[in-house]
């Protein structure tokens, strides 16, 4: 079956240096990637089982989103998965083995004539590599013997591929930057974002390395808002529940963590946010985790700076990803951002010691499962403009990055009821 378009059977692609390293982890997978998911499958692949496998059908479900993996109702993997590993590869091949199934964790996009091929967060694997690993956030040419049947070309009209790449890569470089925080960094990242908004696609190669060296000029200031941390937790909560999110093992531990670090527990009947009985109300509780975090943030910048960059990455921002624009994208690259360093700093001991490796690669990979595969922007913008995060202020005020923060500068706080009996607190629209 021809999967590529080179001349000689093999195709060039500028490969992220983190998939040097990946193998699959399969049997010993922590979160195999087709639990709770239904990979899609491609009409090639679909029109080979009908002409070659025929048998291979009965594994297929045809549904209103396409052609799919059919689930085993019992484990919630593909019907085709036997012992970590792949049925269909390892009888039939890798040919027969559909693009999604094939290919994931990779994603592959064309700048133009060059193709890039990046790696997602959402596989344990990827996530302890890209976290922890040596292999710096850059692309180097590889031949490969399959492309996906799909490509999708995300060149801005007017750039060329090394200026589109270039773009990507100063945006790579301001996330990477160990002189300043993460969180400046992602609030740098936004302003900058924000600024390319108002200049034409074929502008933004001259025009990024210049409003990267002056972005300090032009941040905001920081707004921020005591209530942020809940409302955090309950975007988090209507993103799953809208997404029908199977909410694995993994997830539920970092969702839960969460809710202890915030004192409460979200009631999934009336999405209303409860007092946890305890010594430490919803009031105190951000507080107190940031307190925590003074000590764990030193050591925790360096994973926040490196998954930064695999979003950045892995979206090929500002150029592709979640949202229509380079403003709307690094809307919801920041509250991920915000998301993820809050369920760290939830996962900080009480004596201000951070998370493990391993638990660090849970949280960071199950909240990727859910983030990274949404396939609409429009709930996730209309719950941060509701919130005012679209606003950079906001988003810095959100994150905490501001010059000598201290708790009575958030403002009014939000009143919370007594822990017993349960009371709503907080609620939010899933409409
Ligand atoms: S999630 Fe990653 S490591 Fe796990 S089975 Fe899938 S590709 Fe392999």
């Amino acid at each position: 079956m021809a999967r590529n378009d080179g001349v000689d059977g093999l195709a060039e692609v500028q490969r992220l240096a983190v998939l040097e390293d990946f193998v699959c982890a399969a049997e010993r997978c922590e979160d195999t990637c087709c639990r709770g998911w239904s990979m899609v499958v491609d009409d090639p692949t679909a029109s080979l089982y009908r002409h070659e496998a025929p048998e291979l059908e009965e594994a297929l479900d045809h549904t209103a989103v396409g052609t799919v993996m059919r689930r085993d109702c019992t484990s919630d993997t593909c019907v085709k998965l036997t012992a970590g590993l792949c049925g269909i590869q390892k009888q039939y091949g890798t040919a027969f083995v559909n693009d999604s199934c094939h290919f994931y964790p990779r994603i592959t996009r064309r700048l133009g004539a060059e193709l890039h091929m990046s790696a997602f967060l959402s596989c344990p694997s990827i996530a302890r590599l890209a976290l922890f690993g040596e292999r710096p956030f850059v692309h180097s040419g590889h031949r490969v013997e399959r492309l996906p049947n799909k490509v999708r070309d995300i060149l801005p009209e007017g750039l060329t591929p090394k200026e589109g790449a270039s773009v990507i890569e100063g945006f790579l470089a301001l996330a990477g930057d160990p002189t300043s925080s993460p969180e400046r960094a992602m609030v740098r990242i936004a302003c900058v974002a924000q600024s390319l908004q108002h200049q034409p696609p074929a502008r933004w190669a001259e025009a990024t390395p210049f409003l990267i060296d002056s972005v300090e000029d032009r941040l905001a200031t920081a707004e921020a808002d005591a209530a942020d941390p809940h409302r955090l937790l309950l975007a988090l909560a209507a993103l799953a529940h809208a997404a029908q999110h199977p909410s694995g093992e993994r997830f539920q531990e970092t969702f839960r963590t969460m809710e202890k670090a915030l004192a409460v527990r979200l009631e999934p009947s009336s999405f209303a946010l409860m007092r946890l009985p305890g010594p430490v109300g919803p009031d105190d509780a951000y507080p107190r985790l940031r307190e925590l975090w003074q000590d764990a943030a030193p050591r925790m910048a360096p994973v926040l700076h490196r998954w930064l960059q695999a979003e950045i990455d892995s979206s090929a921002f500002p150029h592709a990803g979640l949202g229509s624009n380079p403003a709307e994208r690094a809307t919801i690259l920041g509250i991920r951002f915000a998301t993820v360093r809050l369920a760290l700093m939830s996962h900080v001991a009480d004596d201000g010691t951070p998370p493990d490796p391993d638990t660090i690669v849970r949280v960071v990979q199950s909240l990727a499962r859910l983030l990274d595969h949404l396939a609409e922007p429009e709930l996730s913008l209309s719950i941060y403009r509701e919130a005012g995060w679209h606003r950079e202020a906001r988003l810095r005020g959100l994150l905490d990055d501001a010059p000598g923060w201290a708790g009575d500068a958030l403002g009014p706080r939000r009143q919370f009821l007594p822990p017993s009996p349960a009371v709503p607190v907080s609620t939010i629209s899933t409409a």
